[in-house]
């Protein structure tokens, strides 16, 4: 059997950035140096080539473009190698990982978004190990096949289905969290993989690679006292495609007349308003208490229990792809690519 073939695509982010000794500053370090900095990917049982971003970006400038050349890189790639994975910031990575999950449409080899929070070059690093086993994973095969067949996002020994993933921290090495679905592998002393969790293959389905997103959308999170002045210019923003809308609980908004007013004219004109908790967990369900009543009734569609992270790449997702209006409602409510229950 042949050793499975990886490509390492690095983006940028802490992860490639090593001390110089004499100033102490943080700096990009060469990658195609990568190997070297870290003997032990040498003892991998698979074959790793890298391919880095012209100029490694810090995941703070992320954006439609850059999500769009890392989706070619891994189209052009694809029937060369068995895996990927993919070094990335990690402030916006569960943003990427969801929309990679929509841009790779029917994707069945591995996709490993990995990371860390100190450089690879600190003493006390966490690069090495979520590197060494964000390889190990996107290399798993049985009987000539890949394991994992989809995007996931592997930290501090969790490997998490990307679109379900949330960062939680900005000090501690477990950054991530998969608020609403199990993690999909643990690294412990042994390798676990819960095959039930993983994303089901449907074979003779070719990738295909979506790159074309909308970003007229916006993010609103609720708070109490926001003003009908400031809602009603963001919603009447010209061109204004999508809102994804953060409220309390199990999806649950004032009950004002401006408030719901000022959405149900912007359903009319044809935004699309996505429900969304700003709960760490749990669930929209709209109806449950009076406070989501109306939303419902006016047309508001229902996040379930997606991320925002997922549910704003999916709107952008949706709004780029030439689909009539009148689904976009069904297909956000349905899950795509496992993003929500
Ligand atoms: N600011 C960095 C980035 O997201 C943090 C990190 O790499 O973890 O690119």
């Amino acid at each position: 059997m042949s050793k499975p073939s990886i490509l390492l695509i690095y983006t940028g982010g802490t992860i490639g950035m090593v001390k110089d000794f004499e100033t102490g500053a943080l700096k990009v370090f060469n990658f195609k140096k990568l190997l070297d900095r870290i003997p032990e990917l040498k003892q991998l049982d698979c074959n790793i080539e890298t391919v880095s971003f012209d100029k490694p970006i810090d995941s703070s400038n992320m954006n439609t473009a850059k999500w769009a050349q890392l989706a070619t890189l891994i189209e052009e790639n694809y029937d060369n190698f068995d895996g990927f994975v993919i070094l990335h910031g990690s402030d916006t990575m569960s943003y990427s990982a969801s929309a990679l999950s929509f841009m790779l449409e029917n994707v069945s080899k591995p996709v490993v978004f990995t990371g860390s929070q100190l450089p690879i070059g600190d003493l006390r690093t966490d690069a090495k190990e979520n590197l060494i086993t964000a390889i190990q994973i996107a290399s798993l095969q049985t009987k000539n096949h890949p394991v994992i067949r989809e995007v996931c996002l592997y930290f501090e020994s969790k490997l998490y289905r990307g679109n379900r993933t949330t960062k939680i921290s900005a000090e501690h090495f477990k950054a991530f969290t998969s608020p609403n679905y199990p993690a999909l592998a643990e690294s412990g002393v042994h390798l676990k993989v819960t095959k039930e969790l993983l994303w089901p293959h449907e074979p003779g389905k070719e990738l295909q690679v979506r790159k074309n997103f909308e970003d007229n959308v916006v993010i609103i999170k609720m708070f109490p006292g926001i003003n009908e002045r400031v809602l009603s210019s963001i919603l009447n923003t010209p061109g204004l495609k999508g809102v994804v809308l953060e409220t309390y609980g199990s999806g649950n908004a004032p009950t004002d007349i401006y408030f719901i007013s000022i959405l149900q004219k912007a359903i009319q004109n044809g935004v699309q308003i996505v429900n969304v908790t700003q709960c760490s967990g749990g669930s929209v369900n709209m109806g449950h208490y009076e406070t989501s009543t109306m939303l419902k009734e006016i047309g508001v569609i229902s996040g379930a229990d997606i991320t925002t992270e997922a549910a704003i790449t999916k709107m952008m997702y949706l709004l780029g792809q030439d689909i009539p209006a009148g689904q976009f409602k069904t297909l956000f409510e349905s899950s795509l690519r496992g993003e929500l229950s």
